[in-house]
């Protein structure tokens, strides 16, 4: 990493900012949004805040707290319009501009502030006000300013304890904040940081850590990461970036803990899609299982895990039956897994197996050869509407080592998946695939909206 500068900017208490924004009457109040009165708020206000109320607070308890304060229906609409106003003002400052939640995203400046930071915090107080003069002067920003992505997001979200060697402007607490760290004072930050600082370790992770006698983020940065990776498979490699202050090629948080900001070890790793059309030609089934298949070898891959059992599942538009039974009417749930002898993470090897679970099911005896079913039949019995691919039996390591390779059948050129992996990392998701999806309409099995922070609704 040569020297980047990137900013993270972060809209303060972001639907409800908006709303006051929108209507004058609700400033200055307690306000919380959510999705219904039975429900949580998803969005208080800073003054809501200030009383207690946070994201996550039952509707009921926060009526309970402060009965005058304001509920409001959220309005998805009315974000995205604002959101995509802040984006245009980004996309000023850099090609590179990263959305990365709809109040949340990450820019590399390096080129715009020409590897200065001085420049930089100029730049980050410029944006500050023509957000204040676009979106409006309710709706206020953090922002914060390191050598790569983790550090920015640390650095936005200091508080306003922050010690004096932090360049910072403030108004008031948690508002508008705009910090700088550079890279020589990156080891500062061990003075200043609790574990739960770091975005993506919560109380859960924490004390988890504490067992092992780790109670501040130096002990962690300093722990051997063969212990780590023996306590938390995979998740130990990402948990000694972190603490290092290294951004991993990982998102902040894991699959499984959608919003909690923790971090658990994955115990599968799984795609289903939901077909917009049935699918009902061997062909079209046999490509999407294939795509699925892919897109759990790349995740798996990128965490550097294999498994051995592999899970195929489907469903039909009609199906009633409890999973392993069969639906009425056209369609039906089928659902089944295979226990191998190799651990494997090549999308190519996992489609192999789903394809024979799913045609030992079509063509039960004599046991059908896998290039053999395909060909000479143009329907299946089954019209597929949800088809998923998992897998599970994990083992990691953090290199995604070679070691288990004791089989020349899963044997492949690793270089050859590198490669493929590096340009879709580069130039998006299937730029290049194998042979297999080739044709698979795109729409399938696209990516989702990421995980463990706020979503892009
Ligand atoms: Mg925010």
């Amino acid at each position: 990493m040569a020297n980047r500068i990137i900013l993270h900017i972060d809209m303060n208490s972001y639907f409800a900012s908006v709303e006051q924004q929108a209507n004058p009457h609700l400033r200055g109040r307690p306000v919380g949004v959510c999705e219904h009165l039975g429900g949580i708020i998803i969005a208080p206000s800073v003054e809501a805040k200030r009383l207690g109320i946070k994201l996550g607070t039952p509707v009921w308890e926060a009526v309970k707290i402060f009965p005058q304060i304001a509920l409001l229906h959220a309005d998805p609409d009315k974000y995205r319009h604002v959101t995509k106003q802040f984006m245009t003002i980004l996309e000023d400052y850099s090609d590179d501009v990263e959305q990365y939640s709809i109040d949340e995203a990450f820019l590399d400046i390096t080129k715009y502030c020409v590897g200065d930071y001085n420049e930089a915090l100029l730049l980050g107080l410029e944006i500050k006000q023509r957000l204040r003069l676009s979106v409006g002067e309710w709706v206020s920003c953090s922002i914060g300013i390191g050598p790569n992505k983790l550090i920015a997001k640390i650095a936005a979200d200091l508080d306003g304890g922050a010690p004096s060697f932090l360049q910072r402007e403030g108004k008031g607490e948690f508002l508008d904040r705009i910090c700088v760290i550079t890279p020589e004072r990156i080891p500062l930050l061990y003075d200043k940081l609790k574990l739960t600082d770091v975005p993506g370790i919560g109380s859960r992770l924490e004390r988890a850590l504490n067992k092992l006698g780790i109670v501040s983020l130096r002990e962690l940065a300093i722990y051997p990461l063969s212990n780590l990776l023996n306590q938390f498979g995979m998740w130990g490699y990402v948990l000694h970036s972190w603490a290092n202050f290294n951004t991993t090629t990982s998102p902040f948080s894991p699959p499984h803990e959608e919003g909690m900001g923790e971090v658990l070890v994955p115990k599968s790793f799984g795609h289903a899609y939901t077909v917009p059309k049935v699918l009902t030609r061997l062909g079209d089934i046999k490509k999407l299982m294939f795509k699925l298949s892919e897109k759990v070898g790349r995740r798996m891959r990128k965490y550097g895990a294999r498994g051995s059992v592999i899970h195929y599942f489907h469903s039909g538009p009609s199906f009633s039956l409890a999973p392993g039974g069969r639906g009425e009417g056209e369609g039906g749930y089928f659902s089944k897994q295979r226990k191998i002898r190799e651990f494997i993470n090549d999308g190519k090897d996992i489609f192999k197996v789903a394809w024979g679970i799913y045609c030992s099911d079509l063509f039960p005896s004599p046991s059908p050869g896998l290039g053999r079913v395909a060909e000479g039949r143009e329907r299946s019995n089954e019209s597929i509407k949800i088809m998923g691919v998992s897998v599970s039996g994990l083992k990691f390591s953090a290199s995604g080592g070679d070691q288990d390779f004791l089989f020349e059948q899963y044997k492949r050129p690793r270089w050859l998946m590198e490669v493929m992996d590096q340009i879709n990392n580069k130039y998006g998701e299937y730029t290049i695939t194998r042979a297999g999806m080739y044709n698979a309409p795109q729409e399938w099995a696209k990516d989702t909206v990421g995980f463990g922070r706020m979503r892009i609704i």
